[in-house]
């Protein structure tokens, strides 16, 4: 292998700006497009100045090449041309490096799409419960009647232009994306009155939405192709929709649980009674054993909220609070003084009676 010096003509002392000015030099001497009648030495010679460029332009490797020589700095694989012409923006200056057609073409209306609308709803617990379809008003951005579209003049429709320019290693063709159209083909040949200058306009439109059953508060629905409708006919963006559950005054929601306070009397808990216990969309009766102590929790089975992922739906769990008047006629004290040492009214939890705390771990369960 020649040595980089060598290919380069420079010395081992060279500086890093007569080694950028000797490859310079090299590049458009060699460069394929100015050599037609020996194109293949040309390239050879081409990418050999490239190698040594790439070697000796870079601090690091230049150390390691002086020191190992070809060992210290083998590349597998040699350079293709693609990546010496994406180097020249170093050397040549970025106008010169995208001359040689490697900038970025778009297709048209590949690229654009109109944005996403953000809305909230709000949902009770008993729309949660069951699903439910809403109809929103929503201020859309949408292509105005009457808005006429041409093909680009400039690119003919193509969305990119592709020019012959005389460069200092040859003739190079270049090919950018259109500066009319930004790559579109079209542009837009009239603007109805109120429309912006896209041929877009704020119109409300009605949409409807199907809200599944079960959704959690925060979660967002989208609806495809709802949001603002892009320029020149593009993808619309989506309808962002997020789920805000308005709390119940009764019943609080903890997963697909409700949970609910119910309080009694101390002849109640007593005596027994039933009670009536607000359910999503209704009522029912319970029945209270007599004898029931406070803090004991009911669970009405699958009176909850659906699951979204299954068939299951949750409980409601009814807490039992006992309610102890504050303040009681003399007679009605006389009567509790009375029951005081009245071994009924002792405490006298057994073990079938579970804990608070058995209670709790049952709850979660
Ligand atoms: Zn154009």
């Amino acid at each position: 292998m020649k040595d980089y010096y060598d290919i380069l003509g420079v010395s081992k002392n060279a500086s890093s700006e007569e080694i950028k000015k000797a490859y310079r030099k090299l590049a458009i001497k060699y460069h394929p497009d100015k050599n037609p009648n020996n194109k293949k030495e040309a390239e050879e010679k081409f990418k050999e100045a490239a190698e040594a460029y790439d070697i000796l332009s870079n601090p690091e490797k230049r150390q390691r090449y002086d020191q190992f020589g070809h060992t210290g700095v083998h590349q597998g694989a040699s350079m293709n041309m693609e990546d010496i012409f994406s180097n020249f923006g170093d050397i040549f200056g970025d106008a010169f490096g995208s001359a040689f057609g490697f900038g970025r073409s778009s297709k048209r209306g590949s690229s654009i799409k109109g944005s996403d609308l953000r809305i909230r709803v709000k949902l009770n617990l008993e729309e949660i419960a069951k699903g439910v379809e809403k109809t929103v008003k929503v201020k859309r951005m949408k292509i105005a009647h009457g808005t006429k579209f041409k093909n680009c003049n400039k690119c003919k429709g193509s969305g990119h232009i592709t020019q012959i320019t005389n460069t200092i290693l040859g003739r190079m063709q270049t090919t950018t994306t259109c500066n009319i159209c930004q790559g579109i083909g079209e542009i837009i040949d009239f603007i109805p009155k109120g429309a912006n200058n896209q041929g877009l306009i704020k119109e409300e439109e009605l949409v409807k939405i199907k809200i599944p059953a079960g959704l959690n508060d925060g979660i967002q629905l989208k609806v495809t192709g709802k949001g603002n409708q892009a320029p020149f006919g593009g993808e619309s963006g989506d309808l962002i929709v997020k789920i805000e559950e308005i709390p119940h005054n009764l019943l609080k929601r903890e997963g697909n649980n409700l949970h609910y306070d119910l309080y009694i009397s101390i002849p109640e808990a007593v005596l027994g009674a039933y009670k009536e216990i607000p359910i999503i969309g209704g009522k029912v009766m319970i029945k209270i054993d007599q004898g029931t102590q406070s803090g004991k929790i009911l669970r009405l089975k699958s009176k909850g909220l659906p699951n979204i992922e299954s068939y299951e739906k949750g409980d409601i769990l009814i807490h039992v609070n006992v309610w102890t008047p504050k303040k009681l006629t003399k007679e009605q004290k006389e009567f509790f003084e009375k029951m005081k040492k009245n071994e009924n009214f002792l405490p006298q939890p057994n073990y079938s009676e579970k804990s608070f705390f058995d209670r709790v771990r049952e709850m979660f369960s």
